[in-house]
């Protein structure tokens, strides 16, 4: 049995849960503690009590815990990989790239604890010094979704760390697995006790602690908008900083002069890739008229082509979807799309069993077409393999629908028009945006997040991190 980390020891819960494959659902992946409250509290306890020396201990000694951990995710990409695909249910070649791209985030932190750096200022009064300086936090909550098992925790954990936070983390129920290896790495590669503690479990259980404790300091918070707004009338109920990254409808516009291949092959790899569960996924597609109809053809064309089968199997392009809650609302929107007038062109089918006979939540990627943007597929998350096509005039009205939803995580264009790529990229209302690129998949050393409902508080990755992690001061000596 896997255990929670409190306080440095390994310790058992009142309860155990199974870590199931959703590739096949027969295969248990390990058991794993589940913590309570008063363990919970036991963590931010051990959290706060370690606070103290880890705030002042020096960026050498945090490099060095980061850079190991780093290090070995790295040479264990392959391993954790195989592990995080069957817990989670993406393809392997993705699931070892996550892998890869947690240990990339520790080793940037690693250097970011030798950097924090401040500013001297001289002040308006003469005789005066004035110094800006960066200081941790104290206890950092960190509360993760199932969608991305190690980067997630990893590019909160990396940050927190490195400023000299101390944290206590719950990962999301359906896949402890990838967070506990995380927390085994740190463990050995030196962190003092209590510095970073591991509370599986809840959320209305383990993560409510975190919210309400008045000693943790701050909570990191990625996942859906719904429990994004409890977390945020606790923390400022209580006055803690946080910092929220929740849901996306992020459309993906092409231009009657985009080059077919390149627009098809974005909307193919961020629209159904890792099963469509990413907050960058591409939703809803908005296509001008003059392509619209090959745009369609050649999209169904090349999504007969994907294979849906068992995540770590070679040649699988789209695993299962992660469990069967999921699984019924990816359906039970494509009904809701064709109910409201839209076309299901390709896909949409469950599949029982895999072509090995292994049972699973497999769903064949769906793609509806002549839908329109007041439609609630169009409006709400999904966050399966279901896609949407839009049909739009002309550039002006492609980017007018783009913008035309609650959300602001990611926003793309395929277009070969400098003029139109340069426009939409000052006017796509959103944290990122991709010309020619899919929504998905960015850089682990810059900026991420978004804007309007899809986060809140200062972004996450790259030097941007500092901004939540640490709090100014501002000191001032007469000489
Ligand atoms: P979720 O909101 O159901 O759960 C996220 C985490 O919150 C889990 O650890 C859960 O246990 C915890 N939680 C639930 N209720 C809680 C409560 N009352 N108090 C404290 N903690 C609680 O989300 P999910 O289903 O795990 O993840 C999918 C969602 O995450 C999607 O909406 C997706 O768009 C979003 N997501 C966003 C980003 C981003 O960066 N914008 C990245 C990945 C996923």
């Amino acid at each position: 049995m896997f255990k929670n980390l409190i306080n440095g020891e390994w310790v058992e819960g009142p309860r155990v849960t199974r870590n199931i494959n959703p590739s096949d659902t027969r295969d248990v992946v390990g058991e794993y503690a589940q913590a309570d409250a008063t363990q919970a509290r036991d963590a931010v306890g051990a959290a706060r009590a370690a606070f103290g020396t880890w705030s002042l201990s020096s960026p050498q000694q945090r490099f060095d815990i980061l850079d190991a951990a780093g290090t070995e995710i790295l040479a264990r990409r392959t391993e954790l990989g195989n592990l995080l695909a069957q817990e989670e249910g993406k393809v392997l070649p993705e699931a070892i790239g996550e892998v890869a791209r947690a240990g990339n985030i520790f080793k940037f932190f690693a250097g970011e604890a030798l950097r924090v750096g401040g500013e001297v200022i001289p002040s308006v009064r003469p005789g005066v010094g004035v110094e800006v300086t960066r200081e941790p936090l104290g206890v950092v909550g960190l509360i993760t979704p199932w969608n991305f098992p190690i980067a997630i925790p990893a590019w909160k954990l990396a940050p927190a760390l490195a400023f000299g936070n101390t944290v206590v983390m719950k990962p999301a129920e359906l896949v402890p697995g990838s967070a506990w290896a995380l927390a085994d790495i740190l463990q050995r590669a030196g962190l003092p006790k209590g510095v970073f503690n591991l509370v599986m479990g809840r959320g209305s259980e383990v993560g409510a602690v975190l919210l309400d404790d008045a000693r943790v300091d701050a909570i990191s918070f990625t996942g859906s908008v719904a429990t994004g707004r409890k977390i945020a009338a606790a923390c400022l109920a209580r006055m803690a900083k946080f910092q929220l990254e929740m849901g996306g409808k992020n459309p993906f516009v092409v231009l009657d002069d985009a080059d077919l291949d390149v627009a098809v092959n974005s909307a193919i790899n961020s629209g159904f890739f890792s099963t469509g569960q990413r907050c960058t996924a591409s939703s809803r597609l908005i296509v001008t008229q003059g392509i619209h109809d090959r745009f369609v053809s050649a999209m169904v064309a090349k999504m007969q082509g994907l294979k849906v089968d068992d995540a770590r199997k070679s040649g699988t392009d789209i695993g299962p979807v992660v469990d069967a809650t999921q699984l019924a609302q990816d359906l039970e929107y494509i009904a809701i799309g064709q109910a409201e007038g839209a076309k299901l062109a390709a896909g949409g089918r469950a599949v029982e069993r895999n072509v090995d006979g292994a049972p699973g939540f497999y769903l064949t990627p769906a793609l509806l077409t002549e839908t329109t943007a007041s439609m609630r597929i169009n409006r709400e998350e999904i966050f399966g393999p279901v896609v949407s096509v839009i049909r739009a005039k002309d550039y002006e009205e492609a980017l007018a629908l783009a913008n035309d939803t609650p959300f602001g995580l990611s926003s793309g264009i395929a277009t070969t028009s400098l003029k139109h790529a340069t426009h939409f990229k000052r006017h796509a209302q959103a944290g990122m945006v991709m010309v020619n690129l899919p929504t998905a998949g960015v850089d682990y050393h810059v900026p991420f997040g978004g804007r309007k409902g899809s986060s809140y508080g200062p972004r996450e990755q790259g030097r941007y991190a500092a901004e939540f992690y640490t709090t100014v001061k501002t000191a001032y000596t007469q000489a």
